[in-house]
């Protein structure tokens, strides 16, 4: 029937990995890139954010292309929360998934990032930044974020010229690079919007779920059926769950 040749989620084939793990094979290598500069002074909150407060200054010599992840709530409150969009950090990693980026860019809970989305920039040549490594944060239940992504802090003001593609962050661990779209997210988000589905595989929206019919089961590496219940409309990814 052709269905092999479907992208379908075979359960059985989904293991965790390490945080990290992933984009060890996958993240922007900066080698030959960059020309060291004379390190720009911060203060201390900033200085702390990178691993025993140390970075260096650099000059981009070619396009580099980076990860940022951000998100705004807008509750009940007059002013909104979390991380805008042209906020200063950004990662040479993408967010393997939502509990990655959060253990990966020690995303403490109280600067209420949502999480919810990561664009995807290429930063042209002759752009000065600077780079060390995330430090871990603390946090008031004694939990650790270990951090440990490369951090690298951006021009004041970056224009968003320099975006090529936004996603949603997924819950489950990506097994392969995502997709990135062209289509900005909402400035804000609502409830609603936070708990939307989406696809595991490439974090669009643009999902449906299959009227009973159209649902098919496949059979799994290690022989287990599993129902296809879901599907994908993003037609790079056209993925079935
Ligand atoms: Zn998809």
């Amino acid at each position: 029937m052709g269905r092999l040749m479907l992208n379908c989620c075979d359960y059985d084939a989904i293991t965790l990995y390490h945080s990290g793990e992933l984009n060890s094979r996958y993240k922007t290598d900066l080698s030959g890139k960059l020309e060291c500069m004379e390190r720009i002074p911060y203060g201390a909150q900033i200085t702390d954010s990178f691993q025993d407060g140390a970075y260096q200054t650099f000059r981009t010599m070619e396009p580099i292309v980076l990860y940022r992840v951000f998100g705004q709530y807008r509750g009940s409150e007059p002013a909104p929360k979390g991380a805008r969009l042209n906020g200063g950090f950004a990662s040479t990693e993408f967010a393997e998934s939502i509990i990655d980026a959060k253990l990966r860019l020690a995303l403490n809970p109280a600067w209420a990032n949502t999480k919810m989305y990561e664009a995807r920039l290429t930063v042209p040549a002759g752009v000065t930044i600077s780079i060390g490594t995330v430090a871990s944060v603390v946090l008031k239940t004694g939990t650790v974020l270990p951090g440990g992504a490369d951090q690298v802090l951006l021009p004041q003001g970056w224009p968003e010229s320099w975006i090529t593609g936004y996603r949603r962050l997924t819950a489950r661990q990506l097994q392969s690079p995502p997709y990135f779209s062209p289509q900005k997210p909402p400035e804000y988000d609502s409830k609603e919007n936070l708990y939307r589905m989406i696809c595991p595989a490439c974090g669009c929206g643009e999902c449906r779920k299959l009227p009973e019919g159209e649902q098919f089961t496949i059979t799994g590496s290690k022989g287990n059926p599993y129902v296809m219940q879901y599907a994908c409309l993003n037609p790079d990814c056209q993925y079935y769950w």
